[in-house]
């Protein structure tokens, strides 16, 4: 159980916050920060709301009036001392937020975690965390909703309805419950559209992504009696198709649509290193798998980052070490 009675005692003790989220973030991520962020505007207090990473095009519907910004050491870092509470977001490592990393932990300010995830570092002041939840915009829901700390209206309701529709997978995801549909009738009675939602989300891609997309699938091969499925995206693919690591979301799952497959990874290089991903399906911890190698996440979705250049060498390795978890 959360102790959302603290939560709310932080809160509103409080007069200045920042708010920040994971590299690479999804809806969930930045919904969640613009959720808090009007909780917290709607009670007059302070709010910014800093990422590393550059906020994905698709997800700039969220991001009305600009309150998003992303992260420079030279005009933020000061704000580090400055504010009375850290607010971390959707992730419960500090390595997630790379350029913020050692600003955030040298900070003597209050720190706050709400997130969803497994094996949380020992990080900040309070946690607020349970891995039942089907994302950190449904914990911020729940918290309203207990606490009353301010009303739900449409300005929270649509991100924090990004937020749920995106990491149940478009409610099919294990964790979409009952209960989450009675959370998502509760939003729609607000006002919130899911078709145009979903539009923003997912129906305005870039060509260019579609066509990486492509080569995504052109690349799968199959391994371990075609139950693990994997794909291969290069910089030259980045490159050729002026395209970005953000068009991948979603990709990995393609592995698992291909029949007997119930292992799925995505190999990403990058300009520094690569990144895996990870997805499962039923009763495959894939976070533990994703922790071999310094990553992290859920048992049926996780991620790890290499910050080596070794990508094609390293294959093989991960490859074998995914199919220890087969049983
Ligand atoms: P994705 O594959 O979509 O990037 O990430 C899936 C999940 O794995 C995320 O929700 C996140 O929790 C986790 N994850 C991805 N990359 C990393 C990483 O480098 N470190 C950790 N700790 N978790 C990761
Ligand atoms: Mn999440």
């Amino acid at each position: 159980m959360i102790d959302f009675l603290k939560l709310k005692e932080i809160i509103l003790d409080n007069n200045s916050f920042l708010i920040t989220t994971h590299v690479n973030p999804d809806a969930d991520a930045i919904g969640s920060e613009v959720a808090f962020y009007y909780i917290l505007k709607k009670l007059r207090k302070k709010a910014y709301i800093i990422n590393h990473s550059k906020t994905p095009y698709n997800l700039e519907f969220l991001n009305e009036g600009n309150i998003i910004y992303q992260y420079d050491a030279n005009v933020h870092k000061s704000l580090f001392d400055k504010v009375d509470v850290l607010v971390a977001l959707d992730f419960n490592r500090a390595n997630r937020v790379v350029s913020m990393e050692q600003p955030f932990r040298d900070s003597k300010k209050i720190k706050i975690c709400i997130d969803h995830h497994q094996s949380p570092e020992d990080f900040v002041d309070y946690i607020f965390l349970d891995t039942d939840y089907c994302a950190t915009g449904h914990i911020i829901f729940d918290f309203i909703k207990q606490t009353s700390i301010v009303n739900l209206d449409l300005q929270i309701a649509n991100p924090i309805y990004a937020a749920i529709m995106t990491d149940t997978g478009s409610f099919r995801f294990e964790r979409t419950t009952s209960e989450v549909h009675r959370i998502v009738a509760e939003l729609l009675d607000l006002g919130v559209s899911p078709w145009e939602i979903y539009d923003q989300l997912y129906d305005r891609s870039k060509f260019s992504k579609i066509r990486l997309l492509g080569r995504a699938l052109d690349s799968v091969k199959l391994e371990a009696e075609n139950k693990i499925g994997y794909m291969t995206i290069t910089q030259k693919d980045f490159d050729e198709l002026g395209a970005f690591e953000s068009d991948t979301e979603n990709f990995v799952n393609y592995n698992l649509s291909v029949e007997n497959v119930v292992l799925g990874i995505l190999f990403i290089e990058l300009k520094n290193g690569f990144k895996v991903s990870f997805r499962s399906k039923g009763d495959i911890p894939v976070n533990l798998l994703a922790k071999e190698f310094g990553g992290g996440g859920h048992i049926n979705a996780s991620g790890a980052r290499f910050f080596t250049n070794n990508m094609q060498e390293m294959i093989p390795v991960i490859l074998s070490k995914a199919k220890s978890y087969l049983k």
